[in-house]
């Protein structure tokens, strides 16, 4: 596990075992608020040692930014906190929390300390202030990358843990390509010191407005390119052409999960505007495949 001070009181996490997951923290005097989980127990419980042992102050909240086990799957290893999320984070944890973790526990024993414990405070709509000592912490909600996400401006430092809604490579499947072109847009009027994207490393002033546009441009990229291959006679293999490279982005981010990320992004979003249009996606033709496709 990585760890950084941002601000004074302000730190940040990031997973070395599972895709550069990050968490942060802000500590007042009498206690802290710890903003998203780390995506293995250990981690999680490493970052509540240095809490407790260095900064020497109880976690008193956790923020859930959304739904994701990656990011909310610890919140059992803080049984005094109270949990805040979205509201809609609270019913996505009931309704689909028991399921994925009957599996994942079933395919990795790592996850058996894991209990499911659900958001104790929600909001629905505006915003969620929190005051930790001198800090103001506003929580508001930022879709996109799933339909509940929240992310969190520490006003007087211009920090913002955006969580999955700033990725290296914007990820929207079950979530809405839209929505999070106008969330990233937004975070143009901030005025910000750092990004903590939810995934990957902190995003310096100096950087901010760039990377916004680049992601910005990414999306609108793969919502050109996924209309174009809808009108082609096999679209499914049209997509293939559309490579991480052509919309702008590195196939090696996140340790080569952002290639994964991008074919998934390209595949969903194809399948949703076929539904949407009522266009029934032929498969790709036994001549129209490669070598490679026709082994599997
Ligand atoms: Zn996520």
């Amino acid at each position: 596990m990585q760890r950084e001070r941002v601000s004074d009181g302000v730190y940040w996490f990031q997973s070395d075992v599972y895709a550069q997951v990050t968490a942060g923290v802000i500590a007042g005097p009498q206690w802290a608020v710890v903003i998203d989980t780390l995506p293995v127990p250990e981690e999680t419980l490493k970052m509540r040692a240095f809490i407790e042992e260095q900064l020497k102050v109880p976690v008193q909240y956790v923020i859930n930014t959304h739904y994701h086990a990656d990011h909310a799957w610890g919140n059992c290893f803080f049984p005094g906190a109270t949990i805040i999320s979205h509201q809609i984070c609270r019913d996505l944890q009931i309704q689909l929390g028991p399921s994925s973790l009957d599996s994942a526990q079933k395919q990795d024993p790592l996850f058996r300390q894991i209990k499911l414990v659900y958001p104790h405070m929600t909001f629905n709509s505006g915003n969620m202030s929190l005051k930790v000592g001198k800090k103001n912490l506003v929580l508001f909600s930022t879709p996109g990358h799933s339909q509940d996400g929240i992310s969190i401006l520490i006003e007087e430092d211009r920090v913002l843990f955006a969580a999955d809604a700033f990725l290296p490579v914007p990820y929207f499947v079950n979530g809405d390509i839209d929505q999070l072109i106008q969330t990233l847009k937004s975070f143009n009027d901030l005025g910000l010191e750092n990004i903590v994207q939810g995934h990957g490393d902190i995003v310096l002033r100096g950087e901010i407005e760039n990377m916004i546009q680049e992601n910005v441009d990414y999306l609108e990229c793969v919502k050109k390119k996924v209309r174009a291959a809808l009108k082609e006679n096999y679209p499914k293999y049209a997509i293939q052409n559309i490579t991480i490279e052509s919309c702008g982005k590195e196939r090696v981010t996140l340790g080569g999960l952002g290639n994964t990320l991008h074919t998934n992004n390209v595949s969903w979003l194809l399948n949703k505007y076929a539904e949407d249009e009522g266009i029934e996606l032929l498969d790709i033709p036994l001549e129209y495949m490669d070598d490679e496709i026709v082994d599997v």
